[in-house]
């Protein structure tokens, strides 16, 4: 059964889905960290991503696993996801990123190192086109090497907060999907982290 429509048939996805799925542009934070997305948020890449994180569509990360690992820098040492906040870990039961991480730590071989604490709640996407607020604090150092993981980039706010608390080993950030279109107010209700 295809994971994304339903449809019964071969394979974890059906070929219209995978179809669907659209190569990302690279971009760069306001803090010049490049970003690195498997797929554009649209369709099947979209419905992949909001089963995962809000319906505990664990499966989904190893889906999308192979696309993002391809994207890896060849020098990258660590995979360190960027936590979801506490309230919503215990709301949807899952981390995205932490599946992430791990789906692709499995495919590579590359250690998944938990180095940032979540803070206890943020609105989603607070502070889009202001400064990056404070969203991380450090557990333990960030290795050398370190490849920052996470599931949608928007305005790449969340991965410059990682760098703010910790950025000195910081060579890159990985994610499953990337956002082009500014967040209206479904949307931001629905894909925040
Ligand atoms: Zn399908």
């Amino acid at each position: 059964m295809c994971a994304a429509c339903g449809v019964w048939g071969s394979g974890p996805l059906c070929l219209g889905c995978r179809q669907s799925l659209q190569v990302a542009p690279d971009r760069i934070t306001p803090a010049g960290v490049l970003a690195r997305a498997a797929f554009r948020h649209e369709a099947t890449a979209r419905v992949l991503v909001h089963q995962l994180k809000y319906h505990g569509a664990v499966r989904n990360a190893a889906l999308i696993a192979g696309a993002m690992a391809s994207l890896l820098p060849v020098d990258t040492q660590t995979l360190v996801p960027l936590p979801r906040s506490t309230l919503r870990r215990m709301r949807y039961g899952v981390d995205p990123a932490v599946e992430l991480a791990n789906a692709v730590g499995r495919l590579t071989g590359l250690p998944v190192v938990l180095a940032y604490a979540p803070g206890l709640w943020w609105p989603s996407h607070a502070g889009s086109g202001a400064r990056a607020t404070v969203r991380f604090r450090t557990i333990r150092p960030v290795p050398t090497g370190a490849v920052l993981v996470d599931d949608v980039v928007t305005t790449g706010l969340t991965i410059d907060s990682a760098v703010h608390a910790d950025g000195s080993h910081i060579i890159g950030a990985l994610l499953a999907t990337a956002s082009a279109k500014i967040m209206n107010a479904r949307d931001r209700h629905s894909d925040g982290h």
